[in-house]
């Protein structure tokens, strides 16, 4: 697993790999009480500061939920990997049964441009019911 690190350039240290265990443990984005519920004992900043080199590396992206809150997914094929490029732009899917954040491997937009809007992300949320809540 130290390889997921090093295939994206982040240094690995015990604390990151706990962390990148937490992750691999949940099949769907989590959010930091998750993340901070599995850990137990942790440093804060520590945590902030890991979570950001993950995302700036491309090894996690963060959704953001109504209501400002944050989760955290892992970037897979779902996340574009365009050369020097990776895009986290899919199609998040809400369940309002489990609230469970699924990934989709839809691109939240085909390519467009505005000629007076400069876009720098673009968050598309989708919400229904997931498949294992409908059985
Ligand atoms: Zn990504
Ligand atoms: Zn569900
Ligand atoms: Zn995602």
């Amino acid at each position: 697993m130290e390889n997921l690190l090093k295939n994206k350039n982040i240094r690995v240290t015990p604390f990151r790999m706990d962390v990148l265990r937490v992750f691999n443990s949940f099949e769907n984005a989590i959010s930091l009480s998750q993340i901070e519920e599995k850990l137990g004992s942790f440093d804060r900043i520590t945590l902030y500061r890991t979570l950001k080199s993950f995302q700036e590396n491309g090894l996690i992206h963060e959704i953001v939920m109504p209501g400002d809150i944050k989760k955290y997914a892992m970037c897979e094929e779902k996340c574009g990997h365009k050369e020097h490029n990776h895009q986290h732009e899919h199609i998040h899917f809400h369940c309002k049964k489990c609230s469970e954040v699924y990934c989709l491997d839809i691109p939240a937009l085909p390519n467009f441009h505005f000629t007076n809007y400069t876009i720098e992300n673009v968050e598309i949320q989708v919400k229904g019911i997931c498949e294992k809540c409908q059985k």
